[in-house]
């Protein structure tokens, strides 16, 4: 199954809340309970609203799980923070360091105006759920997470992954007795309603396809992506992942072709950004032409092809 709609019980441990764009997750067991994802700011008053109706007792809430150090999935930490008094924040070593740095929070404060404007604009939330400024340009992480380590929640354990390929501060998290992966980016941005992926492999081509079939290989039963929906089902999952693979090689051997045949990557960039942009519109145009150049970038380096600057 392909869930969509938040604020929706997966399984008798995990919600799915947020919006459809930026999910929010709370893991639970035996009075315990977590949230993986930080969300745009808004997701700080939505969460507040929906975790009232779920019976979700704030003291609950012990982590605060970071799966990477992007504008959107961080700016709702600080409003986390405040609703969850006492709850630690974990994050990966890299997306600690960009979360201190007050001008890469500066720049993700500009990112997260636009895209509480667009949300509010297409009704995804209302006015009373526009987020607050930050007190700081800084959001803290109180634990360093890596490969190999354990976040526990009651008798619950994700296995964080490192899934670089995306950006290089990625995490996964993985709970065997529950099938639960909640992946970062990584996979894609997929869009349910066409069934397509846009790849996001911003930091390294190969890297991403590494950590994508290493999440395959999960055999998960729910995959939480980081934006637009949940799958559910071994083999909705499967087909999931192999749709993931099939389209971030067609969308890398797509640029490398074009290149190869003259074409400009300048021009490719604006033209790829155009196409995407026309599908998600979050954001202006020019955001996503400098991420598909950013892709072209990588395809380009994977392929070992020398680009004139
Ligand atoms: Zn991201």
């Amino acid at each position: 199954m392909i869930i969509t709609n938040p604020p929706v019980a997966i399984t008798d441990n995990l919600l799915l809340l947020g919006t459809t764009d930026y999910p929010i997750y709370l893991v639970y067991e035996g009075g315990d309970a977590a949230v993986v994802e930080g969300g745009v700011g808004a997701c700080g008053p939505v969460l507040e609203q929906q975790l009232a109706k779920f019976g979700v007792g704030r003291e609950m809430v012990k982590q605060i799980v970071v799966t990477h150090g992007h504008p959107d999935h961080v700016m709702a930490v600080p409003a986390f923070r405040r609703m969850f008094p006492g709850a630690h924040v974990l994050a990966s070593q890299i997306a600690a360091a960009t979360m201190a740095n007050e001008k890469a929070i500066g720049f993700f404060t500009k990112i997260d105006g636009a895209l509480t404007t667009w949300l509010l604009d297409k009704g995804a939330i209302t006015e009373s759920q526009k987020p607050q400024a930050l007190a700081e340009l800084k959001i803290a992480v109180d634990r360093i997470l890596k490969e190999g380590d354990t976040v526990a929640v009651g008798g619950l354990k994700f296995n964080v992954i490192a899934t670089p390929g995306h950006s290089d501060c990625s995490l996964s998290l993985f709970e065997p007795t529950q099938e639960i992966a909640i992946v970062a980016d990584v996979t894609g941005f997929y869009m349910p309603a066409t069934k397509t992926w846009w790849p996001m492999y911003f930091s390294d081509y190969g890297a991403c396809m590494n950590s994508i079939r290493r999440l395959a290989t999960l055999d998960a039963e729910v995959v939480c992506l980081s934006h637009n929906a949940v799958i559910t089902g071994a083999d909705e999952v499967k087909k999931y992942f192999e749709g993931a693979i099939a389209s971030t090689e067609a969308y890398h051997k797509r640029i490398v072709d074009a290149v190869k045949g003259g074409k400009d990557p300048r021009a490719l960039a604006g033209e790829l950004g155009v196409e995407i942009h026309a599908q998600t519109g979050s954001l202006p145009v020019d955001f996503f032409q400098k991420n598909c150049s950013l892709l072209i970038k990588n395809s380009l380096k994977h392929e070992g092809i020398a680009v004139e600057k």
